[in-house]
C-alpha cells in the first residue's frame, strides 16, 4: 500500500494546520463560555475557502472531492479547534444533500453556502425518532402547489443561524422510509417556528435548537429530489459523514495526546517530571498506539471511497473506533493532568467534553457497531443486501 500524500494534500494539511493553530486555537475558551454560532469566526473560516472546500466549483466551492482529502483538512482543524470542525463538517454535509437539487434550487442554496455567506441546518431527528429515524412522523401534504409541514423536530444544528433547513418528513403514508422526503424551508416560510437554543455539555461553538412546523407553508417547488427518496439520500450523505466525524474525533485525540505528552515532561512529582513513570508512559504510548490504528483505518475508509469501492461497513468502523479511542484519551488526559485537568484553563476538559458528542452524532456508536454486524451476517436491510457487493 501506498501511504504517500500528493503535494495537495501535504500542502493543505500544513496551511490549514498553520491557520487553525494561528486563528482559531486562541479562542477555543472564548467559543466554549460564549455557546453559540460565530458568524466572525465562520468569515475567518470563509477568507480561506473552507466552508466551500468540498463544494462543487461551478457554484463557487473549491472541489476537494476526494474523501481522503477532506478527512485530513477535519482532522487538522478538529486538532486545534472542535466546534470550527464540526461546524465546517455540517456545511459540507448539507451542501452534499443540495447536490440532487435541480439548477435553480442549487443556485439558490448551495451557492451561499460554498462562498460561506450564509449556513444551513438538516432537521432529521424528532423527540421521538433519534436512533430509529424511519419512524419519524412530521408529514409534509401537498395541498394547491403547496407542501404543509406539520411536525417537530430536535437537536437541530445551526438552527437558527441558518437561511434555510433541509427537513425530513413523511410525504406519503407508505410505511417505513420509502414515504420520507427531503424539502427545503426557509428560514422565513410561515408556520416554522424556532424552539429555544439548548445548552450543551460541548461542541458549544454551534447552536442547537428544536423547530416546529405548525402548518408551515412552502412552495411543491422546494421538494429536494425525488419525493419519497429522501431518506435514501441521507443515509449516503451519511455514510461519508461517518469518516470525517472519525477526523473530528482523531483531530482531538490528537490534541490530547500532544497536550499530554508536554505536560508529561514539564509538571515534576516526587523531584522528577511526571513523564519519567512508567504508569504514565503506558497511558501515553497507549494513547499513541489506538489513536495510530483509528487514522489508518479512517483513512483507509475515506481511500475506499475514493476508489469507488463500498465503504459502509469500514465506515462505521472507523466512527466507532476514532470517536471511541479519542473517549479515552481524552478521559486518560485529564487524568494526566491531575487537578489542573479538571479546571476550565486547561484544554483537555475542554475536549472530553467535545469528543463525547462524537460518540452519539451521525449515529451513535451502538447503531453503528449494529450496521457492521448487519453487514457481517448479511441481513436483510444491510447495505450488502440492498447493493449487491460481496465487500462491504
Ligand atoms: C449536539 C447535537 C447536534 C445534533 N445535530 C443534529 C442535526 O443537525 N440534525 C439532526 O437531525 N439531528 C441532530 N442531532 C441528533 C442526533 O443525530 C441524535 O441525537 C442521535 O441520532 C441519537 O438519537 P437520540 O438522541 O434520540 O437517542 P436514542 O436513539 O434515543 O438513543 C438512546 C440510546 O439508546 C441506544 N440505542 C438506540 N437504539 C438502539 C438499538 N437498536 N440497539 C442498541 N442501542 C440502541 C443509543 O445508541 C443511545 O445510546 C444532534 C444531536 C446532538 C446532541
Amino acid at each position: 500500500m501506498d501511504f504517500t500524500l500528493t503535494e495537495e494534500q501535504k500542502l493543505l494539511k500544513k496551511n490549514i494546520g498553520d491557520f487553525a493553530r494561528r486563528e482559531l486555537a486562541p479562542l477555543v475558551r472564548e467559543i466554549d463560555e460564549k455557546e453559540g454560532f460565530s458568524w466572525e469566526i465562520w468569515h475567518k473560516l470563509a477568507s480561506i475557502g473552507l466552508p466551500g472546500l468540498a463544494g462543487p466549483e461551478e457554484y463557487g466551492g473549491a472541489g476537494v472531492d476526494s474523501l481522503l482529502t477532506q478527512t485530513m483538512v477535519i482532522e487538522e482543524i478538529a486538532r486545534h479547534d472542535f466546534s470550527s470542525a464540526a461546524n465546517v463538517v455540517s456545511n459540507w454535509s448539507i451542501m452534499n444533500l443540495l447536490t440532487v437539487g435541480n439548477e435553480g434550487q442549487k443556485d439558490r442554496y448551495l451557492r451561499p453556502l460554498c462562498i460561506g455567506e450564509a449556513v444551513g441546518a438538516f432537521a432529521q431527528t424528532e423527540p421521538n425518532a433519534g436512533s430509529d429515524v424511519a419512524s419519524m412522523r412530521a408529514t409534509a401534504r401537498l395541498v394547491d402547489g403547496h407542501y404543509i409541514i406539520n411536525g417537530e423536530k430536535v437537536f437541530i444544528t445551526q438552527a437558527g443561524e441558518a437561511e434555510f433547513t433541509i427537513v425530513m418528513a413523511r410525504t406519503s403514508n407508505e410505511k417505513g422510509t420509502n414515504g420520507i422526503s427531503a424539502l427545503l424551508v426557509d428560514k422565513d416560510a410561515p408556520g416554522f417556528i424556532l424552539g429555544k437554543k439548548e445548552a450543551k455539555l460541548g461542541f458549544r461553538g454551534s447552536t442547537t435548537r428544536s423547530l416546529a412546523f405548525d402548518d408551515c407553508r412552502i412552495p411543491a417547488s422546494n421538494l429536494l429530489g425525488e419525493e419519497g427518496k429522501g431518506f435514501k439520500t441521507a443515509m449516503k450523505m451519511l455514510t461519508g459523514g461517518r469518516v470525517i466525524t472519525a477526523a473530528q474525533a482523531l483531530g482531538q485525540a490528537q490534541a490530547a495526546l500532544d497536550a499530554s505528552v508536554n505536560y508529561a515532561k514539564e509538571r515534576p512529582q516526587f523531584g522528577k517530571p511526571i513523564g519519567s513513570f512508567q504508569l504514565i508512559q503506558g497511558m501515553l504510548a497507549d494513547m499513541a498506539v489506538q489513536i495510530e490504528s483509528a487514522r489508518l483505518l479512517t483513512y483507509y475508509a475515506a481511500w475506499l471511497k475514493d476508489n469507488d469501492q463500498p465503504f459502509n461497513i469500514y465506515a462505521s468502523m472507523a466512527k466507532t473506533l476514532a470517536t471511541d479511542v479519542a473517549m479515552k484519551a481524552a478521559v486518560d488526559a485529564v487524568q494526566i493532568f491531575g487537578g489542573y485537568g479538571f479546571m476550565r484553563d486547561y484544554p483537555v476538559e475542554k475536549i472530553m467534553r467535545n469528543v463525547k458528542i462524537t460518540q452519539i452524532y451521525e449515529g451513535t456508536n451502538q447503531i453503528q457497531r449494529l450496521i457492521i454486524a448487519r453487514e457481517l451476517l448479511g441481513e436483510k436491510g444491510s447495505f450488502r443486501e440492498m447493493y449487491g457487493h460481496n465487500k462491504t
